[in-house]
């Protein structure tokens, strides 16, 4: 090249960037492109543009190198979706945004990776423990506890559990987790084969601390959903998808599953797994957790009785 500044000039300098065989010592530097370079796991680590570049690469199965440019609008802002998606359609050009990109995929890649099986006796039953780990996110792990022969392709007795560390641990009447999560588990006993899927989402994925804190804010006469959402979280972030993928690795396709919650369906399905059946985990309320059941079922749709 010559100063480098040139269209020609950079798109030799390009070329020979997205070129394998170049060396650093081949570029002059400073220089007028600039190199960046995208994480490993691309945009489902960091939803950059830079990711998204080399993961629309990948998924071509091209040299993952590519060229990034932002779109600049007549008054000189850099245009956003709306601004982009005229321009898309004026010139026919196609448009995908990061979040298309990275809910692709969550749905096509796997996520998931058994770390170990173990034996876990319970009060309930025998269960063998398969501890899964987000590929992504060493400190990401959930749970199946798995009876019987699961894999041979008929509907499976299953739990998806969210992580409720008062009512799973300290036994709190203020829900119903603990009673659900144990009645799961002896729902499975009972028919000899089936799997609970213990998922470390706390307080509907909102974590253990905003989630006393919305009881803090109940204490004062707001319900659970209105807490939520004063705290600016909508009522339920919890999300399905490694969920899904554990149900898939361990050979699971067509479940019963247990639940009241009728948004879990809904996510499961999401996912390609079949819903054959909705088994209803009926529990009686206490004077305690009267008002949250009936939140549960006026605001947010779960699908149960209410005994009194
Ligand atoms: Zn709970």
């Amino acid at each position: 090249t010559t100063t480098g500044i040139s269209a020609s000039d950079r798109a030799k300098t390009i070329n020979a960037i997205a070129d394998p065989k170049t060396k650093a010592s081949d570029f002059a530097k400073p220089g007028h492109i600039f190199p960046l370079v995208a994480k490993n796991e691309g945009v489902l680590r960091r939803a950059g543009h830079t990711e998204a570049v080399v993961d629309l690469m990948k998924l071509a199965k091209l040299n993952p190198a590519g060229i990034l440019c932002e779109i600049m609008d007549e008054d000189g802002t850099m245009m956003r979706v709306p601004q982009l998606r005229k321009f898309a359609d004026k010139h026919k050009f196609k448009l995908i945004t990061i979040a298309d990109l990275i809910a692709y995929r969550r749905k096509t890649e796997k996520l998931v990776r058994c770390k170990t099986i173990v034996s876990m006796p319970s009060v309930y039953g025998d269960f063998k423990l398969h501890l899964y780990e987000n590929i992504l996110d060493e400190h990401d792990y959930s749970i199946a506890l798995v009876k019987g022969n699961i894999a041979d392709g008929e509907p499976v007795l299953t739990r998806v559990h969210s992580e409720c560390f008062t009512g799973d641990v300290l036994g709190s009447k203020r829900c119903d987790c603990g009673d659900q999560l144990a009645k799961a588990m002896q729902m499975v006993e009972e028919e000899g084969r089936g799997v609970v899927l213990y998922m470390r989402q706390e307080g509907r994925g909102i974590g253990l601390v905003n989630k006393l804190l919305a009881y803090e804010l109940q204490e004062k006469g707001k319900d659970t959903v209105e807490a939520n959402e004063e705290l600016g979280f909508k009522p339920d972030l919890r999300d399905y998808g490694i969920g899904a993928q554990i149900l898939k690795d361990l050979g699971v396709s067509k479940i019963k599953l247990m639940t009241n919650n009728p948004m879990k369906i809904i996510g499961l399905k999401g996912h390609g797994l079949e819903v054959v059946e909705r088994v209803p985990i009926e529990i009686h309320p206490n004077a305690d957790n009267e008002k949250y059941l009936k939140t549960k079922q006026e605001k947010m749709g779960h699908l149960f009785m209410i005994h009194n």
